[in-house]
Order: structure tokens, then sequence, then C-alpha cells
């Protein structure tokens, strides 16, 4: 049986993560299942799989999350340090799907322990992301790739040499407002923002694909992962979501992971690498299909995925401001307090002010847990305080 751990289980990832492995109850052993605010699903999911912990990151929940544990031989824990507790338990995979920065301390704790972490938080990639591939290097230790994108190029990569790689292309879907006129995102609502034209996902990540931010964090995840330059990687609007990723050699061929959009592919095949199992996800009907689009993002539109280059430009330790900037601005947006051009306007102020903010300690230090947090603590500050500003 195979030592299984999911952080993040009661959110969409982890829920897609939890159907595969109820389909085969033998095969896995479940050590650890991580949540937020939703308790009644954590508790369901740990019974129902018979964990051998489960996890509140929220300390005020702990009572909730013991009493539905009641008459169960499960533990309960809460908060963060519980969350790091968790990921010291020994597990041969551990799926790492918390939203935000705050999966970054989980999975570096779960790499340490040489586990083979599947990678949905593509913030921690973003904002740390040679000090998540270093400790995956001391420990012996793999990253897998479950956005599915770079699970697609991922699996265009098998038996390839990177040196004949030109380019990767990965794709967006354009998010909800990709048809709106453009002077109509001034005032959209979160709302309208919260709902996806082909992904059924959680609420920050729907926004963020409107935005495009989803996209400028999958630029620096797939610079990241695959080790291309920057000018390597291409983003192109593809409104059907079929084709996820294509990777480009350098004798002209172009080669496309095409699927129904479903992260359960991902995610299975992150589960069973470098197995191809049975997976229950659509078959594609390509004369259905009938066909596929692809457009240029427009930057007026999408003023984010700019956003992404001048980071990997700047590199250092800018990754950290620039996901807790979007992080942030995205909470705000959420409550009201500001619009959906906004955000992008108020992340691109934060970038270029950070340096002479920063002080002494700032963007060039050396990456640890503690200067990526220190930056991301300092980006949510600025944010804030330009926010204030505004607001008067
Ligand atoms: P959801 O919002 O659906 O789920 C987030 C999970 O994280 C929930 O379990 C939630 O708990 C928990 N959580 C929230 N805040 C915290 C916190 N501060 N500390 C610890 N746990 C917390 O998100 P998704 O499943 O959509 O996304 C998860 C990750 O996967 C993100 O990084 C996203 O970018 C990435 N991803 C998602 C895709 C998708 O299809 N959904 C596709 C590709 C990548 P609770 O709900 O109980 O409060
Ligand atoms: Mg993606």
């Amino acid at each position: 049986m195979r030592k299984i751990s999911i952080f993040g289980a009661t959110g969409s990832i982890g829920q897609s993560t939890i159907d595969l492995i109820r389909r085969a109850p033998d095969a896995y052993d479940v050590v650890a299942l991580t949540g937020g605010g939703n308790i009644a699903q954590l508790a369901r999911d740990a019974i129902a799989l018979r964990a051998d912990v489960a996890v509140t990151a929220y300390p005020d929940q702990l009572d909730a999350l013991r009493a539905a544990l009641t008459g169960h031989d499960i533990e309960a824990a809460a908060g963060p340090s519980a969350l790091i507790e968790a990921a010291q338990r020994p597990a041969d995979w551990v799926m790492s799907a918390i939203v935000g920065a705050a999966g970054l301390a989980p999975g570096l704790e779960a790499l340490k322990q040489g586990a083979t972490l599947a990678l949905a938080n593509k913030e921690s990639l973003v904002c740390a992301g040679s000090l998540l591939l270093e400790t995956a290097r001391r420990h012996n230790a793999r990253i897998l790739p479950v956005d599915s994108e770079h699970s697609a190029v991922f699996q265009g990569l098998v038996g390839e040499d990177m040196a004949a790689v030109e380019r990767i292309v990965i794709t967006a879907s354009g998010g909800a407002f990709r048809d709106w006129p453009l002077a109509d995102l001034k005032t959209a609502t979160v709302a309208q923002a919260s709902s996806h034209p082909n992904w059924d996902m959680g609420q920050r990540i729907t926004i963020d694909s409107a935005s495009m931010f989803n996209k400028a964090l999958e630029v620096i995840e797939t610079r990241e992962f695959f080790d291309v330059r920057p000018e390597q990687i291409e983003v192109v609007v593809h409104p059907e979501s079929i084709v996820h990723a294509l990777v480009g050699f350098n004798d002209g061929a172009l080669m496309a992971h095409l699927g129904a959009p479903d992260m359960r592919h991902a995610i299975g095949y992150a589960l069973h690498w470098p197995d191809r199992r049975d997976l229950p996800v659509e078959r594609l009907d390509l004369a259905k299909l009938a066909q596929l689009t692809f457009r240029a993002p427009d930057p007026a539109r999408y003023p984010a995925l700019q956003l992404a280059y001048d980071v990997m430009a700047r590199g250092g330790l800018m990754g950290a401001v620039f996901n807790a900037a979007k992080e942030r601005a995205l909470d705000h947006f959420i409550a009201g307090r500001i619009g959906f051009l906004d955000m992008a306007t108020l992340v691109a102020q934060v970038l270029a002010q950070v340096d002479e903010r920063a002080g002494e300690h700032g963007i060039d230090d050396a990456m640890t847990l503690d200067t990526v947090t220190r930056m991301d603590h300092l980006a949510r500050g600025e944010v804030d305080n330009a926010i204030l500003k505004q607001t008067g």
C-alpha cells in the first residue's frame, strides 16, 4: 500500500484527488488530510479514507474537528505547526493543493522527508522555486507537476532531450471576460469573475484566470519546472481548453497535449507516474469538437501577463513579492474594496517600488523560507498601504 497525504484535501484539487484514490481503496494508506474551514468535508473524508490524522489550518476550528471525528480513531490537529507536523509523517506521495503561499512550508517539509510531491500549489514554485527544487535535490525527493499545462509539457518531454527544446507554449482559456468589451472590465464584479467557461476550480484561481494572473504564475512555474529561458515561454489564448500545452523542438516539430478539461487527468498522471493507468476522464471526439482556435493574448485585456516576464527579468525574491501582492490584491477585490483592473495596477506598483521599500534586506537576499516570508509580508503590507492611501 502506498502511503499518501493530501494537503488542501477539501478544495477542488483535493476532492478530485480523493475521487481517484477512493476508486482503489486497497492501494492507498492515507496518512494525513488537511483543510481549512470546511470541517464537515474534512471529517467525512478522513473517516471514509481512515486517515491517521486530520488537520485544519485554523486553530479556532479544532474543537469542531474533534467533535466531527468523535468515535473514530483519527487524530485531530490545527494550525500552521500542525500542518508542518503532518508533512513530517512518512508518506510516499503527497498532494500539495493548499491555495496560496500557505502551501510552501508544508511542501518543503514533505520534500525533506523524501516524499514525491505532486504540486498543484503553483504559488510555492513562484515564490520559492529554487528553494523547493534545491530541497528536493538534497533529499532525493521528486516534484511532479499537477497544473494541467505543466503536466502536459512534462508528458511531452518524456524521452526527449531538453537541449532540443526550442520553446514551450502554454494555453490560456482567456477566462470569464475573454469576449467582454474592454470598457466593461473596470466594473466587473466578483460573481462575474468567479465563473470559468471551461474548468471547475476554486474561486481564487478562477478569478486569476479571468485576470490572467493565473497564467502569469504559470509562466514562472514553467521556467522553474523546465529550466527554460523566459523568452522560450509563450502563452496563447485557446478558448476551447482542449490543448493544454505544446513543446516546440529544434526540428520544427510542435508536440501538443490534448485532453478534456478535467484535472483528474493531470492528478492521475502524477499519482501513477511513471506508468499510465486507466482514468475516469472523458475521451475526446475530435470530429464533434470540429475546431480548435488560438489567438494571441491582448496585453490591454491581460496586463498581468507581462508582469511575469518583468518578475523573471528581475529575479531574486521578486517571485515572492509578485505572488504575495497578487494574493493580497485578490483579497481586496473579493472583499469589494477595489475593482477588477485595480489588481494588476496595484501589483505593478508594488513591483516597481519594492526595491526602494525593502531597504537593506531585499530582493537579492539568499532564498530561504525566512527571506521569502519576509518579502511576502512586505508585499502584502505594500498593497494594504496603497489601498489605504487611495481610500483615504
Ligand atoms: P480551493 O480553494 O478549492 O481549495 C483550497 C484548499 O486549501 C482547501 O482545502 C482549503 O480549505 C485550503 N486552504 C485555504 N486556505 C488555507 C490556508 N491558509 N492554510 C491551509 N489550507 C488552506 O483551491 P483549488 O483546489 O482550486 O486550488 C488549490 C491549488 O491548486 C492552488 O494552488 C491552485 O492554483 C492550484 N490549481 C488548481 C486547479 C484547479 O483546477 N482547481 C488547477 C491547477 C492548479 P477549506 O476549503 O476547507 O477552507
Ligand atoms: Mg493551469
